[in-house]
């Protein structure tokens, strides 16, 4: 089955250009190299969008906008191209799947089994969703006639992460254009193949001109340039929070566009000792922090667990983590792939290094081409480390134990972030109060990552603002407008 999928790498075409105005374009600032975890090799080179490339994504998307038939359509009809475009995705699964782990490392069964679903899943929630909206009329006495009608907001930048190249795409374009905005996506620079392709498919499954640019770009000087730009309306930005602050200056410095934040976490994932459950507990934690070699948002990073079943289970969470096969993202059979990129690998090894707390297992990088290291717990972990308050975004666990649910629910709110959380009880009671206390977008009551597009995800506090996936997502790429009549 490896075989299979590396005699389908081997014969995968690369995107050559930037997709600009619903073309191919090969730009004039140059290319830069799409290293491949798997094995620190080159996969190709991508051109770079300098300040020339944004300028015509922008002018592209503002004129698709502005004159062009997108916002004018019947929601209907973009629906369709929407369901089109999910269409064309699952044609293509196996490719865009092999895309995302040749370019960012994603074991193929979950690009294949996970991301593309999500994908597809995405763009036909918001392709369905596109006519089903409906505006109010407020009541306004005898001699009025109120109406609120949402409009959609102009173009929209939307400026993603890698470790989830296109799912979070997805999450902000489908949502975008189906309330009639235009688009310009600005992928990672580790990740811009997948959302090349996206783009392709997109003008395929008839997105007219301009309605949906893709930007290949190293460094941030094309994220700059479009955070300034006075023709961008919305900036949807998943990223760090460090950057995320950046975007907001780059709004106040220019027009004011409206800036929605998907940001970081460091969530604490509570297990109480009426747990119902306590291998399913901590083979959930083990899955939450190991998926994806670590780098996500939610992962439930920080492991709250009650002194009196501590050591039962961070024993099996430890056991677990030795359990994991780590490997070839192309084979099916590894559950852990490399990190995304050196520098990433090196940021979380400084992690381990100074972490202070005892170290339970992993921690050691594997002596193979590639950037792969063993999952890691730490316990022992008091409030104040680094380990427990900085986003590692890597596979590295930090355990902390605590005596009474007081105490559980301030450490887990103790934290510049408010992403998600999770929460182990066999009481009805105490989980409803205890997710109601606890600061965060998302809180999972024994489980751990699951819900469908219709619920919202974002974070509170320093983990941003704004919603992405179901009906809430609208909301930042429409305005609002009150019509008054006098009859
Ligand atoms: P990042 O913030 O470094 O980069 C995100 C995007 O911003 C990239 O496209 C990058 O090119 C661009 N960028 C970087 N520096 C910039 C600057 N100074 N000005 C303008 N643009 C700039 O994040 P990353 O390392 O790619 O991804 C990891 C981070 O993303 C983590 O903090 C993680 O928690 C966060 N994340 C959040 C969510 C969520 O939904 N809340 C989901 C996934 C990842």
């Amino acid at each position: 089955m490896t075989d299979e999928w590396l005699r389908r790498a081997a014969a995968l075409t690369f995107p050559a250009g930037h997709h600009l105005g619903g073309e191919s374009n090969a730009g004039t600032a140059g290319t830069f190299p799409v290293i491949s975890p798997r094995d620190g090799a080159v996969l190709t080179e991508v051109p770079d969008a300098g300040p020339a490339e944004v300028e015509s994504a922008v002018r592209a998307a503002r004129r698709a906008f502005d004159d062009g038939p997108w916002p004018r359509l019947e929601p209907a009809e973009r629906g369709r191209i929407l369901l089109r475009l999910a269409d064309l995705v699952e044609r293509d699964r196996d490719e865009l799947a092999l895309l995302i782990s040749l370019e960012m490392g994603k074991p193929i069964k979950d690009s294949h089994g996970i991301e593309l679903r999500a994908v597809i899943n995405t763009l036909r929630y918001y392709g369905e969703l596109a006519d089903k909206l409906t505006d109010e009329a407020p009541q306004a006495g005898p001699d009025a006639l109120a109406l609120v009608t949402r409009e959609p907001i102009g173009v929209v930048a939307a400026i993603v992460p890698w470790n989830f190249p296109l799912t979070l795409a997805t999450w902000k374009v489908a949502a975008a254009l189906a309330a009639g905005c235009t688009v310009v996506l600005k992928p990672a620079e580790q990740t811009p193949l997948s959302a090349l392709r996206l783009g392709e498919l997109g003008t395929e499954a008839g997105l007219p001109p301009g309605v949906f640019n893709v930007l290949a770009a190293r460094g941030r000087a094309a994220g700059i340039a479009l955070g300034k730009s006075p023709d961008v309306d919305v900036v949807a930005f998943t990223g760090s929070t460090e950057v995320g602050r950046h975007y907001l200056h780059y709004a106040a410095d220019s027009n004011l566009k409206r800036v929605w934040l998907e940001l970081g976490g460091k969530s604490p994932n509570l297990v109480l000792p009426d747990a119902p459950d306590l291998a399913t507990a901590a083979a959930t934690a083990a899955w939450g922090i190991f998926f994806n070699s670590g780098q996500m948002c939610t992962a439930p990073s920080r492991l709250l667990v009650h002194r009196s079943i501590a050591a039962e289970v961070v024993d099996a969470v430890v056991e677990r983590a030795q359990a994991i096969r780590i490997g070839d993202p192309l084979d099916p059979a590894t559950e852990m792939g490399p990190i995304a990129t050196a520098r990433q690998l090196a940021s979380v090894e400084e992690h381990i290094a100074s972490a202070g707390a005892r170290l339970r297992t992993g921690g050691q990088r594997l002596d193979r081409p590639g950037f792969y290291l063993q999952p890691t717990v730490f316990d022992q972990v008091t409030p104040d480390m680094e380990i427990c308050r900085e986003e590692i975004f890597g596979p590295v666990l930090s355990v902390l134990t605590f005596d009474t649910l007081d105490e559980a629910v301030a450490l887990a709110n103790d934290s510049v972030y408010g992403l998600a959380a999770g929460l182990w009880t066999a009481d009805l009671s105490t989980a409803h109060r205890v997710a109601r206390r606890l600061k965060a977008g998302t809180v999972w009551v024994n489980c751990y990552e699951e819900g469908g597009l219709n619920v919202p995800f974002g974070g509170f506090k320093q983990s941003g603002n704004g919603r992405d996936k179901s009906l809430h997502a609208l909301e930042k790429f429409t305005e609002l407008k009150t019509t008054w009549i006098a009859l």
